[in-house]
Parts: C-alpha cells; sequence; structure tokens
C-alpha cells in the first residue's frame, strides 16, 4: 500500500528554496511592482530568472519527453502553490500564462522545424505566445462554433476573423490562432491552429480592453488582453500546427496540467489571504474583544481553512491520477478541480476583505486586487457552469435507470433483508 503525503526530501528543499525566493525576493517588491518601467522590469526579471534556472526550477511544466525539466503534475501543483502566493512570479518561473499552455500546444503538435523556431525559444524564454479563441459576436463557451476561417490560397493560408480577450497579443512575439478551416467537419475537426507572428501585415491589434483588474490599461503591457482583427492575413503553409482540423484536440492540449496550475496558484492566493484574515482578527477589537473570539469570525477561519485544505486534496489527487493515467483520463476531474478552486479562491478573499472591513475594501491592503484579477476565474478556461455539467455527464454515466421503484427503496428490499437475516442467524446459531 502506497498512499503517502510525505515529500521527498530533495525535492522539499526546491519547494523550501522556492518558498524562500518568492517571500524574500519577489513579495517585498509588491507595492512598487506597478510603478516599475517595462524595460527596467524586464532586465531585473532575468536576473531573478537566472537564480530560477540555477535551481533547475526554469519552466518546469513541460514533461521530459516533451522537451522540458519534467516534474510531473504532482510536483508541479506544489511549486504552483508557492508561486501562486505572488503571481508575478509566474513569470520568473518560466511558468506564465498563456506561454505554459501554448508551449504544451506546440510540444504535441509541432514539427520539429516548428518547435525550432517557436517552442524552444518560448520555452527559454526569448519569445512570448498568445492564444487565440475567443471572438467579441460568439460565446466562447463553446468553441464549436466561431467566424474566424482560414483559407489555403497557394503556399499560403489567409485568414480573416475577429477576436478579443486574448491574453498578450498586444505584446507577444506570436499569436497561436484558432480559425476555422473545415466547416463540413463541424462540431470537434473543424478548426486548426495557426502561428501569426506580430507585425504580420492584415493582423491588427484594436486595442487592449480595460477589465475590472485594470480598468485603465497602458496599451501592449503584457498581461493586457486585446481586441485584434485579422483582414486577409497571409501565412505561409507551415505556419498551421498539425494537421487541417487538429484545432480542437490540440487546444485541448494546452488546458489539461494548466487546469491543475492554475488551482494551485489559487490556493496559494488564497492561503495568504487567510493569513491576512487571522493576523487581523487577532489583532483587532470590537464591542471588548478581538474579532478572533467572535463566533461568527471563528467560522469565517474555520471555514476558509476548511476549504483551503479540502480542495488542496481534490487537486492534488488528480494531479497524482493525472501522473499516472494521463489528462484525458482525469478529464472530468481536471473540470472540478478548476470550477471548485476558482469558487474557493474568491470565497476566501471575500472573507477576508469582510474581516478587515474598511481596511480589506481599500487598496491599502493587496486583497482588493486579487479579488479583482481573480474573478476572472469562474470564467475564464471554460466558464465553471460548463465543467460542472461535464462533471455531473461524468458521474451519471456511471448510472442505469430502473423500472419501477428505485434500488434503495426499503419496502421492496424488505423480502430480502429477512431472507438474508434468516440465513445469518442460521450460520450465526442464533436461536
Ligand atoms: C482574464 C481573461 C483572460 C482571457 N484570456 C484569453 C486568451 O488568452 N485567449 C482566448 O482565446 N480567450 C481568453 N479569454 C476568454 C475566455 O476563454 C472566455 O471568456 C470564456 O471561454 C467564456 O467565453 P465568453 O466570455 O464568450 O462567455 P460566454 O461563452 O458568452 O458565456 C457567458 C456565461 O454564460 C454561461 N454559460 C456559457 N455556456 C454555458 C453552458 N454550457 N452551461 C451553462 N452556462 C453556460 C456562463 O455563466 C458563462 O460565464 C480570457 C478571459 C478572461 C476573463
Amino acid at each position: 500500500m502506497s498512499w503517502d503525503f510525505e515529500t521527498e526530501p530533495e525535492f522539499q528543499a526546491k519547494l523550501d528554496w522556492m518558498r524562500w525566493f518568492i517571500d524574500e525576493e519577489i513579495v517585498p517588491l509588491e507595492p512598487v511592482l506597478d510603478d516599475i518601467p517595462l524595460d527596467e522590469w524586464k532586465a531585473a526579471r532575468e536576473h531573478l530568472r537566472s537564480q530560477v534556472k540555477e535551481q533547475g526550477l526554469w519552466g518546469a511544466f513541460l514533461d521530459p519527453a516533451l522537451g522540458g525539466a519534467g516534474f510531473g503534475q504532482l510536483k508541479l501543483a506544489l511549486m504552483s502553490e508557492i508561486i501562486g502566493r505572488s503571481m508575478v512570479s509566474m513569470s520568473v518561473f518560466g511558468v506564465q500564462a498563456p506561454d505554459s499552455g501554448n508551449m504544451e500546444l506546440l510540444a504535441h503538435g509541432a514539427t520539429p522545424e516548428q518547435k525550432d523556431r517557436w517552442l524552444w525559444p518560448n520555452l527559454r524564454g526569448e519569445l512570448s505566445s498568445a492564444f487565440a479563441l475567443t471572438e467579441p459576436f460568439n460565446a466562447g463557451a463553446d468553441p464549436t462554433v466561431i467566424s474566424t476561417s482560414a483559407v489555403r490560397d497557394g503556399d499560403e493560408w489567409v485568414i480573416n476573423g475577429h477576436k478579443w480577450f486574448i491574453t498578450n497579443a498586444s505584446s507577444a512575439d506570436f499569436t497561436l490562432v484558432f480559425a476555422e478551416t473545415n466547416p463540413d467537419s463541424r462540431p470537434h475537426r473543424h478548426a486548426s491552429i495557426f502561428v501569426v507572428p506580430a507585425g504580420t501585415p492584415g493582423m491588427e491589434v484594436l486595442r487592449d480592453v480595460g477589465t475590472m483588474s485594470h480598468t485603465h490599461v497602458e496599451q501592449g503591457r503584457p498581461g493586457n488582453h486585446s481586441e485584434v482583427v485579422f483582414v486577409d492575413c497571409r501565412v505561409p503553409a507551415d505556419h498551421l500546427i498539425g494537421r487541417p482540423g487538429d484545432g480542437f484536440v490540440l487546444a485541448q492540449r494546452r488546458l489539461g496540467g494548466g487546469r491543475i496550475h492554475h488551482a494551485m496558484r489559487w490556493l496559494g492566493q488564497s492561503q495568504r489571504a487567510l493569513d491576512i484574515m487571522c493576523e487581523r482578527a487577532v489583532s483587532r477589537r470590537s464591542h471588548g474583544k478581538l474579532l478572533a473570539q467572535h463566533q461568527m469570525i471563528q467560522e469565517y477561519v474555520a471555514r476558509s481553512h476548511m476549504e483551503i485544505q479540502a480542495a488542496r486534496l481534490v487537486t492534488f489527487h488528480t494531479a497524482w491520477k493525472m501522473d499516472r493515467l494521463g489528462a484525458a483520463e482525469v478529464r472530468a476531474e481536471l473540470g472540478m478541480v478548476k470550477a471548485l478552486v476558482s469558487q474557493t479562491v474568491l470565497a476566501v478573499l471575500d472573507r477576508t476583505i469582510q474581516v478587515c472591513g474598511a481596511l480589506g475594501y481599500s487598496a491599502d491592503l493587496p486583497v482588493e486586487a486579487w479579488y479583482r484579477s481573480t474573478r476572472f476565474g469562474p470564467i475564464g478556461d471554460g466558464p465553471d457552469e460548463l465543467h460542472r455539467s461535464v462533471l455531473a455527464r461524468h458521474i451519471l454515466k456511471g448510472y442505469s435507470p430502473v423500472e419501477g421503484w428505485p434500488s434503495e427503496h426499503i419496502p421492496s428490499r424488505r423480502p430480502a433483508a429477512e431472507a438474508k437475516w434468516a440465513q445469518l442467524r442460521a450460520a450465526a446459531g442464533v436461536v
């Protein structure tokens, strides 16, 4: 029986280093991060990245079979929880979305030449990428319906369409564009994925969209979400990833482990929020006692801790299963992890704001900003409703209809129960 919650000492040492590095070198910068000019931050980030690389912790999400350092999902889950303590750490460790998902897609679908051109430079941090699926006039939750098309013309593909909310499209070196090539093969073989390098004529970034996280965006800043149009945008034939019609399957590739990493980062953020809640609760007095002595505040603390621990275990278990069985076998569980944890983190952040009162609502604490940026969780990457629906259908597959009374109907079960009892009485010699 091996069912073990211990971390091997060598890897624990890596985790301890990560915790130290993030808490000592990154978290203290947070109050000034938004003021740092982008070029200065990029130079400083290289300095931080070099330390991560020295530890062998850079870009650790890609399996060795796919050319990465290959930690496996369970270890990545533990790492992601620490990275979630400060989300800016993602780019310091080379695991930032959407690059990490895009690299998984390229690792699975690209030719060796395409990998040399886009994957390995992306993995080394020399190139950055975006992924363009969502459209303003079709439901992003349903990628079987898109209006963006790509048509073969000689040695080129010609892309026309309108995308929006494309993270990093205004700053990335290339964008992976999801476009319909085989309209007769809907729903799942209709689309393909193309690499569109930045500056390709016909690709125009209309604007970076203001959000509840950043209402006033600085155009072109990494992390922004762009509205993009493609008007007769031509790319060479070798910019198609995989075969025509592979787009849907490849797009799924980028979501597997990413859901675990997102979830664990949110749980790292949840724990930091709970620390803020608890510190305030033991520091602030109201009606003659500490907040921590009010039962409702105790309820917030206990509930938050319980929810975080339950969500961690669900996520670790899914990561463990994914390492053993592969992403396809745990598809419903990956959606469950995403839908569960996106709710958990928001609930904990919300309670933290509540316990901190006006201070919690203010920008003097980081929680309100975390809440605003993390609020995308239940929407992005497929809305939670969809994941719950997939999970429910997966669960329901294990059940068959019965005629008449339910199989647990007590009066119907009684005759069999009496016979069983008679057998047991006889076997046990009960007189
Ligand atoms: C911060 C952020 C970053 C993003 N980055 C990218 C990116 O880089 N690239 C990209 O392509 N997209 C990106 N997106 C878009 C994201 O993937 C979509 O927002 C998401 O798929 C939902 O699509 P939608 O916004 O069109 O909402 P819709 O599909 O219109 O759905 C709206 C709501 O309808 C409900 N709903 C939809 N379908 C169902 C269903 N089957 N069952 C029950 N209820 C349902 C849900 O409540 C859902 O929230 C990003 C979004 C955000 C918020």
